[in-house]
C-alpha cells in the first residue's frame, strides 16, 4: 500500500506477528487470515493504528495478505524483510539464498515481497545468546548492506534479552549502521538496567514486548525497566509491542494479544509515568523509530 507518513502512523505496536511459521514452534503457526483479521480488529477496537510485524524471510510472513488485512481493519501494517537464527530454517534453504543475502534484503525493501507481495518496510535480524556465531555476523552484515542501500531501520532479535552491547559493536561499531537505525527487540527477558541503559546511551531503539506467558519471570520488571531509563533521560528511546508469537496468545482465543498493551499494560504504565510519556512510547517514538529515507527509490516517508 505503500509508504506512511511517520505523522500518520499513530498508535503502534512495535513488535508484532499475524503470521509466523518454524520448526521451533510446531503446532503453533500463525497462519490463519481470518484469525489475524479478527486479532486486528480486536486491536482496532482498543485505539490501535499500526503493527510491526517482525516475521522476517521464510517464516511464512503471510506478505500476499498483508494489504487486504490492512485495507479491511483500517490498521496500517508494516512489513519486514531479514533473515532470522539458522535454527528457524533448512539448510538448502539458507544454502539458497546466502550468496546475495543483501541483494534478497534491498529487493524486498524496494520492490517487493516474492511476485506479488509489498514492500518490505523494515529489517528483522537476530542475535545469539550472550554471543553471536558466524551465521547471526553474516546476516548482520547483509542487514548492514540493505540499511546503507535504503535506509530502512534493523530491528534485533535479543536471544532471552542477552547480547544487546555485542550487536551494537557489530553493527554500528564494525558495520557503521546509525544507532539509531537499530531497534533491540526483547530487552525484557534480560531486564539488566544497566546494559538497557549502555544501549540507549548509544543511540539505539530498546523495543519491550510483552507480557507474555513465555517469559512471565521477568514480565514483573518491565514497568520498572521502563521508569529507569526515562528517569535516566531516555524516554524518547522506548518502544512497546505485543510480540503475539502463538494461536493461543491471541486476545481472539483468550490469551493477552495486541489489545492488552493498550488497554492493562498502558494503564499500568501510565500509573508510573503518566500519560503523556506513554503515549510517546506508543506513537512518535515508533514513527521516528521505522522513518526511512528510502536512499535507494528516492522516495519520501
Ligand atoms: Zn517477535
Amino acid at each position: 500500500m505503500g509508504d506512511i507518513a511517520p505523522a500518520d502512523l499513530g498508535v503502534c505496536d512495535a513488535h508484532d506477528h499475524l503470521f509466523l511459521r518454524s520448526p521451533l514452534l510446531p503446532g503453533q503457526e500463525l497462519a490463519d487470515a481470518a484469525a489475524a483479521a479478527a486479532e486486528l480488529n480486536a486491536f482496532r477496537a482498543a485505539g490501535g493504528a499500526a503493527v510491526i510485524q517482525w516475521t522476517p524471510y521464510g517464516m511464512g510472513r503471510g506478505a500476499t495478505e498483508l494489504p487486504c488485512l490492512a485495507r479491511e481493519s483500517g490498521v496500517r501494517i508494516v512489513a519486514a524483510t531479514g533473515l532470522h537464527q539458522a535454527a528457524h530454517y533448512t539448510p538448502e534453504l539458507l544454502d539458497r539464498i546466502r550468496p546475495d543475502l543483501a541483494g534478497l534484503f534491498v529487493a524486498e525493501l524496494t520492490e517487493g515481497i516474492g511476485e506479488t507481495g509489498p514492500r518490505a518496510g523494515m529489517i528483522k535480524v537476530a542475535g545469539g545468546y550472550h554471543g553471536l556465531d558466524a551465521h547471526t555476523r553474516y546476516t548482520m552484515a547483509a542487514a548492514a548492506e540493505a540499511q546503507h542501500a535504503t535506509g530502512a531501520a534493523i530491528g534485533v532479535h535479543l536471544e532471552l534479552g542477552t547480547g544487546a552491547l555485542d550487536v551494537l559493536e557489530l553493527l554500528c561499531g564494525e558495520l557503521a549502521v546509525p544507532p539509531d537505525r537499530v531497534i533491540l527487540g526483547h530487552l525484557n527477558r534480560s531486564p539488566d538496567l544497566v546494559v538497557h541503559r549502555a544501549a540507549a546511551e548509544a543511540g539505539a531503539y530498546l523495543a519491550f514486548d510483552g507480557p507474555s506467558r513465555a517469559h512471565h519471570a521477568t514480565d514483573w520488571r518491565l514497568p520498572d525497566a521502563l521508569a529507569a531509563l526515562s528517569d535516566a533521560g531516555f524516554g524518547d528511546r522506548i518502544l512497546l509491542g505485543g510480540d503475539t508469537t502463538t494461536a493461543g496468545a491471541r486476545s481472539v482465543n483468550g490469551g493477552p494479544g495486541m489489545p492488552h498493551l493498550l488497554c492493562r499494560h498502558r494503564e499500568r504504565l501510565e500509573l508510573t509515568l503518566g500519560k503523556d510519556l506513554v503515549t510517546r512510547f506508543l506513537t512518535t517514538n515508533p514513527a521516528r523509530a521505522f522513518a526511512a529515507t528510502w536512499a535507494r527509490t528516492g522516495g519520501g516517508g
